[in-house]
């Protein structure tokens, strides 16, 4: 009864079209100088949504052509805008992987996962003899 009222609002992104949620979108404003990114998602005016997916896709063939249909001859300044945040993303993307590479490195030199691999085999054989 009270289920029903967990509608999660959907947005279609202008690129490909896709309706998701609001959260992997981000909206783009109209405003008297040109196009801006809403990072509230609450500026008034006209807003467009673009989906993550696409903005990681930028330069790509066919994200590049629909953002050329959805925006015109706005295309080219929305590009620039989404840009920074596709590189930010790889940015924060190559740093977390380099952490984790840290982080198994560390495991590596103290055998922890030589022992925990050998406990988790040793486990399954002990089960199957069981079983
Ligand atoms: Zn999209």
């Amino acid at each position: 009864m009270t289920g029903q009222r967990r509608h999660v609002p959907l947005r279609r992104c202008v690129a490909c079209r896709a309706s998701l949620p609001k959260a992997q979108l981000l909206r783009m404003v109209r405003s008297e100088a040109g196009w801006r990114l809403d990072v509230s998602g609450r500026a008034g005016g006209r807003g467009t949504w673009v989906c993550h997916q696409c903005v990681e896709r930028l330069d790509e063939r066919p994200t590049t052509r629909a953002l050329g249909r959805a925006f015109r001859q706005d295309a080219a300044q929305v590009s620039a805008l989404l840009r920074p945040l596709r590189d930010a993303r790889a940015a924060a993307d190559a740093a977390d992987h380099g952490a984790s590479r840290t982080a198994d490195h560390g495991a590596h030199r103290t055998k922890t996962d030589q022992a925990a691999s050998a406990a988790t085999s040793d486990d399954s054989r002990h089960g199957g003899t069981h079983g």
